[in-house]
């Protein structure tokens, strides 16, 4: 039962935004938009929940795809970070910008880093390398995340100082050319660390807005103290290395959680839940 609420809650909450959305710009994509991926996001949870073994990556098929082909390739809709600076410098609170405010600044508050587990494109194909969860212990190179970060700014940045004719057009190609890059990256650093989530962990300037609000977020793993038997399956189970068994908000990695709910699935004796 609480299951169940917690699912109509969550389609609940991305119908309000889709109609929040539409009535507020009276435009029918907004509407079609999180409609979609509110019900890919419940049905697929929904899935998972009753053991349906690849409902998870149905998930981050129908939404990356989704998001990559249509709104990425064939709009022309720069959905990555410089997208969003663009739209930003451009003074136009849509697209990229809309995306990202609900994805990834103040929808983590809610629902933590699940856009990380259920809809990212570029995870949707580093999930499917063979090095599930890391082999190697986590290295400390996660600044590069910042550079990167500021590297994305500053690339938009300079084209609006310089005021490059055509900034639109750069906008596609550099979706294109910086998504093949993000893949060729991914996979080599999943290779070279024995670990999917490499590029997560150490390179996407993503996580710079993600982690600060997934810190407070509502949904949550929890460990029920009084059940655990301190076996440490949950941990062997977890690709972004996340003490789960803690519960406090400073637990190790805690802002890392994608909320795949391995470590749920694994617990002997279901001491942990969200
Ligand atoms: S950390 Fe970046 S690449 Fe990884 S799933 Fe999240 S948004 Fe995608
Ligand atoms: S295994 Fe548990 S703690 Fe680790 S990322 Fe998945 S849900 Fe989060
Ligand atoms: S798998 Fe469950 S019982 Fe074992 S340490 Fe983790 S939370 Fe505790």
């Amino acid at each position: 039962m609480k299951k169940n609420n917690f699912l109509i809650g969550l389609w609940l909450l991305f119908i309000i935004i889709a109609i929040i959305f539409w009535q507020a710009y009276d435009n029918y994509f907004y509407l079609f938009n999180f409609s979609y991926i509110g019900t890919c996001l419940t049905c697929g949870i929904f899935l998972y929940a009753n053991k349906v073994k690849y409902a998870r990556r149905l998930v981050q098929f129908a939404i990356g795809l989704y998001l990559l082909v249509y709104l990425g390739i064939l709009s022309k809709e720069n959905m990555q970070i410089e997208g969003f600076w663009y739209y930003l410098f451009l003074g136009v609170f849509e697209a990229a910008v809309i995306h990202y405010l609900v994805a990834k600044i103040i929808g983590p508050l809610f629902f933590g880093r699940g856009w990380c587990g259920y809809a990212c494109w570029t995870a949707m194909i580093l999930d499917l390398l063979p090095y599930k969860v890391a082999k190697q212990p986590r290295q400390k190179i996660g600044f590069i995340r910042y550079i990167t970060f500021l590297g994305s700014f500053f690339f938009v940045g300079v084209l609006f100082w310089l005021q490059v004719p055509h900034i639109n057009k750069i906008m596609v190609w550099s979706f294109l050319i910086g998504n093949l890059l993000y893949y060729l990256i991914g996979i080599v650093l999943a290779y070279h660390y024995q670990d999917n989530r490499a590029f997560c962990k150490y390179i996407c300037p993503i996580t710079v807005f993600l982690k600060p609000a997934s810190y407070y977020s509502l949904l949550r793993v929890q460990n029920d103290t009084q059940k655990c038997i301190s076996c440490g399956k949950c941990k062997t189970v977890c690709p972004m290395d996340v003490d789960m068994t803690d519960n406090s908000r400073t637990r190790t990695n805690g802002t890392e959680c994608i909320l795949c709910l391995q470590c749920i699935d694994h617990c002997p004796p279901k001491a942990l839940h969200l």
